[in-house]
């Protein structure tokens, strides 16, 4: 797929707003600062497709974006998850949204999970990874803004990672990302292609 045709849908506050549930969509999910909107940006070799976040944790909104022109085809954008500032009720409110997405979304295809390489698996992504689980959902992990790290230990990071998610393998795919380097972008693609088109080829 050319990702760079992805193109801005609409946006939904809940689950009963979203676009009709037909077709195939994968969703991007992480904390607040993972680096969620800078890889929807490098996807989509677009500048500002997803918007990056200079007030954390403001979205709230499920943000759908068609690919290739066809609206049955879509990369989903799930609201930023963990700012401090959120109030405790805003939060389970997330919580709740983010739940029932993924308990009934049946186009829903996998989840990209982006965790910072420098602090993976929070709690809020253990949450998804046991929500993911429940429903065997795949999960693509990217560790991202891989350039933080020495090629080294970004490399140990990611054997870090793949160990303590040995359990969920099945289900889990996990690589390293960063957009300011482009680097993991082919690995990126070729797991959206997988879940998007409707062949076994991919
Ligand atoms: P979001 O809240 O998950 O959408 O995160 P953003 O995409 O807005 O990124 C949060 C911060 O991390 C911003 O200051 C970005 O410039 C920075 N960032 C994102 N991706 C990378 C990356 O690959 N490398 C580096 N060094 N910084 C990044």
């Amino acid at each position: 797929l050319n990702y760079q045709t992805a193109r801005f849908m609409t946006s939904a506050p809940t689950l009963g707003q979203c676009p009709a549930d037909q077709g195939r969509e994968v969703a991007f999910a992480g904390r607040s600062n993972a680096g969620k909107s800078s890889a929807i940006n490098t996807l989509s070799r677009q500048k500002a497709l997803a918007r990056t976040s200079r007030t954390p944790g403001r979205t709230q909104l499920i943000n759908f974006f068609s690919l290739a022109g066809d609206e049955a085809c879509r990369l989903v954008d799930l609201p930023g998850y963990g700012y401090a500032k959120v109030p405790e009720a805003v939060k389970r409110e997330w919580q709740r949204h983010l739940a029932d997405y993924l308990q009934r979304r049946g186009s829903l295809q996998g989840v990209v999970l982006l965790m910072d390489v420098r602090h993976p698996l929070s709690e809020f992504d253990e949450m998804m990874l046991g929500w993911a689980d429940e429903q065997d959902m795949p999960v693509h992990i990217l560790l991202t803004k891989a350039d933080k790290l020495k090629p080294g230990a970004a490399k140990s990071a990611l054997a870090k990672v793949r160990s303590q998610l040995r359990e969920w393998e099945d289900l889990v795919s996990i690589q390293l990302f960063s957009s300011l380097k482009r680097q993991g972008l082919e690995t990126l693609e070729a797991r959206l292609d997988a879940w998007l088109l409707d062949t076994a080829e991919a």
